[in-house]
């Protein structure tokens, strides 16, 4: 099996990154702690198991992780994240 069959764009995503932050995430761009790409999430490379993680799509490294858990997810983040939020 090739790597490529593993994981999926960050775009697969979409549905629990809304859950988590409450807001429309794949736009948002993370500078990487490894390699200092900055990249849409939705570029980065998504991986499902337990939970979800993406990579950084140039060097790999981890920039999200998700636990799941019952009534809860755990976040992780790494790197450095740009986004916006509406105010009510
Ligand atoms: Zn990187």
């Amino acid at each position: 099996m090739s790597e490529k069959l593993l994981w999926l764009d960050g775009n697969a995503l979409a549905g629990l990154l809304y859950e988590s932050f409450g807001a429309e995430m794949t736009a948002a761009v993370r500078r990487c702690q490894s390699c200092g790409t900055q990249s849409e999430l939705g570029a980065h490379r998504a991986y499902w198991g337990a939970g979800a993680v993406l990579r950084c799509p140039v060097c790999g490294d981890i920039g999200l992780r998700i636990g799941i858990l019952p009534g809860r997810n755990v976040i992780h983040l790494a790197g450095e994240w740009t986004f916006e939020s509406q105010r009510p």
